[in-house]
Order: structure tokens, then C-alpha cells, then sequence
């Protein structure tokens, strides 16, 4: 069964944090996983509705989070099921690095980027807001 006390604390969490104001005043809110535990496994409820408003390749962001983490991870229709238990916020601080490198733009901290993928390992972060271009890695 679901842990309850573990999502209660996450709840309480999610709503300390204020949203990043981006360079014209609109509102950025950090998305947030909703997750919790069972048994041996972290399962992140909302993974497809964070994808959708990060704009991100889903195995991208999978692919991360199970090196960052490491833990084996398997997308299941909207979730993303984390082959181990973790407590804390720990895939949400992952997640505020994720979108920190790889959506913000660091010149006008907006969030509408894409990726550009030049091969062999070379990508470049492109603002759709500023036309910023940086090499991520
Ligand atoms: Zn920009």
C-alpha cells in the first residue's frame, strides 16, 4: 500500500518553495513529481505531465535520473517507476537540476528552449524567447 505519511510530508514541501519569476514578469513554476512508495519502488505519478511541461524527451529525462540516481527506472504508461525506495525529495531536487541545465535559459531564465542535437555527443540548448544558444552536455 501506499505510504502515506511520506506523500503528506511531500504535499507539505511542495508548497514552500516560490515560483521563479522569468525576465517579463511571467510566473515559471518549478514542476514538481508527484510520487510515492511500494514495496522496493518509487513510483512518480505525474512523469508524463512533467514531460509535457518541460518539453524534455521522456528517456532523456529518465535516462538521468536513473545515472543521477542510480537506479534502474521503467516508464509505465504516465509514470515512471524507480526500481528502488527512496525517501526524501530527493527525484524532485534531481528534477530542479535537470530543468536548471537543461531547459532554463541562462541568459533570460526563461523556460521556452529546445534541445538541438548535433551528434556525437554535442547538443546545444536554444532560447526560443532571447535566441541564447549554449553547449550542454
Ligand atoms: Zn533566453
Amino acid at each position: 500500500m501506499n505510504s502515506d505519511g511520506t506523500y503528506e510530508q511531500l504535499l507539505d514541501s511542495m508548497y514552500t518553495k516560490l515560483p521563479k519569476t522569468t525576465a517579463s514578469g511571467e510566473r515559471f513554476e518549478m514542476p514538481k513529481f508527484e510520487f510515492f512508495t511500494e514495496g522496493n519502488k518509487t513510483i512518480l505519478k505525474n512523469f508524463k505531465a512533467v514531460i509535457e511541461k518541460i518539453r524534455r524527451d521522456p528517456a532523456f529525462l529518465s535516462k538521468y535520473l536513473s545515472k543521477e540516481l542510480a537506479v534502474p527506472v521503467e516508464v509505465q504508461g504516465d509514470r515512471l517507476i524507480l526500481q528502488r525506495k527512496l525517501t526524501g525529495d530527493i527525484v524532485n531536487r534531481k528534477l530542479e537540476e535537470f530543468v536548471n541545465k537543461f531547459v532554463m535559459c541562462k541568459e533570460c531564465n526563461r523556460p521556452d528552449t529546445h534541445i538541438e542535437d548535433l551528434g556525437h555527443r554535442v547538443r546545444n540548448l536554444i532560447c526560443e524567447a532571447c535566441g541564447a544558444r549554449k553547449a550542454i552536455r
